[in-house]
């Protein structure tokens, strides 16, 4: 079956009892037990729950993995994975960086003595520089958030397997109906479903798939004990916006296509950072490694004083921050989303104050362009410019 099929019928063929098409939400932290030394298969709901394991086996099949864990939120994920690793440990890590994972590792992990150095991780020579004894991982975001460079998964997933290190990838910008990282060599695939696989807005989740018998064991003893696990209405929330990914997903990369094109050609501004452009750097990697592009990009204007008007004056598209959604949000890195990152550290990676990411939702392409096109004159209007 493609990928479209697995991912409509969620849950759908699973509920036994009933034959409900919609798999229940099985809100019960306990489970009776047949008698003693006998298990239904669930015991107690921090460990496995009905609802949950039907999110868990769809992320591990969708990713081809062997096993999945969901997460209330992808921090959380994130927090888990991290729970590998121990005193003494050092981690190669994307230098343009999810703000909340950069803070993650630089003000929690720090503190138990797990360091982190922080690279392009398209550039194979520079992550061998860095690589020391204690290195025990590699974590790649591809595309970055917000300025979209890409890593060769394959490359640095056999670069890191030849050193024994584990290659851990954050898929939650392209989602596994664009790329699956799994299938290039990675050993663990971690989503903020927060984003696009929930992708309403409304549910905040997160998902780890591992690849491999023990790793997948250490996981599950890891994510039960720390708990951090996804309540069953969460989680049926998320298969109900999972069921429809795949049209979601086209639609955002048509509207982002579009839409980046016309920005590419507006006077106000400077550079698109979209691999969907054929003079992204890294297009023809993205085109290799992934079959499309997700539904957000970056965009630099040209005078940093276009920045407030715009989100003063767009009217369809929400100044909000966040990414993945139906509805279409814009947001300004520098003060929001990469707030905790270091002025120097952002200004080397380019998030900067003329800097605008927009998460590009579903409505119709003419009337997004619209807003921006009515936005971006109001904004050149009250600096003075035509
Ligand atoms: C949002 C996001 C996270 C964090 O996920 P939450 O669900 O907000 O906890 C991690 N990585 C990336 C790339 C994200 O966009």
């Amino acid at each position: 079956m493609k990928i479209e099929s697995h991912l409509a019928q969620i849950g759908s063929i699973k509920e036994p009892v009933t034959g409900a098409v919609s798999f229940p939400i099985y809100q019960s932290t306990a489970f009776r037990h047949p008698q003693l030394g006998q298990s239904t298969g669930f015991d107690y709901a921090r460990t496995k729950s009905p609802t949950r394991s039907v999110l868990e086996e769809a992320a591990a099949k969708l990713e081809s993995g062997d096993a999945g864990f969901a997460c209330s939120s992808g921090m959380a994920a994130l927090q888990t994975i991290f729970a590998l690793f121990s005193q003494g440990d050092h981690l190669i890590v994307s230098l343009d960086l999810y703000g909340g994972t950069y803070r993650l590792l630089e003000r929690i992990m720090s503190r138990f003595g797990v360091t982190a150095s922080y690279v392009d991780t398209n550039d194979l020579d520079a992550i061998n520089e860095l690589w020391q004894p204690n290195t025990k991982a590699v974590l790649i975001e591809t595309p970055t958030n917000p300025l979209m460079m890409i890593t060769d998964i394959e490359r640095v997933a056999s670069w890191a397997k030849a050193k024994g290190l584990l290659t851990i990838v954050d898929n939650t910008l392209l989602t596994p109906f664009f790329q699956r990282p799994i299938e290039l060599g990675a050993d663990i695939v971690i989503h903020s479903a927060t984003k696009y696989l929930g992708g309403h807005n409304d549910v905040l989740a997160g998902l780890i798939v591992t690849k491999g018998k023990e790793l997948s064991e250490q996981m599950a003893f890891l994510h039960n004990s720390i708990g951090a696990v996804l309540g069953p209405q969460d989680s049926w929330l998320l298969m109900r916006g999972m069921k429809t990914l795949a049209l979601r997903m086209e639609r955002h990369q048509y509207n982002a296509t579009k839409i980046s094109e016309y920005l590419q050609g507006h006077s106000a501004v400077e550079e698109v950072y979209y691999p969907a452009l054929p003079h992204h750097p890294n297009h023809d990697i993205q085109n290799k490694q992934s079959s499309g592009n997700t539904g957000i990009f970056s965009f630099r204007l040209k005078d940093a004083r276009y920045v407030e008007p715009i989100l003063r004056h767009v009217k369809l598209i929400a100044f909000a921050e966040s990414l993945g959604g139906v509805e279409s949000l814009m947001t300004y890195p520098a003060v929001q989303t990469h707030a905790d990152i270091p002025e120097e550290i952002r200004r080397q990676i380019g998030v900067d104050d003329r800097l605008l990411r927009f998460s590009v939702g579903i409505e119709h392409v003419d009337d997004l362009i619209g807003d921006l096109e009515q936005a971006l004159a109001a904004a050149k209007q009250e600096i003075g410019e035509e």
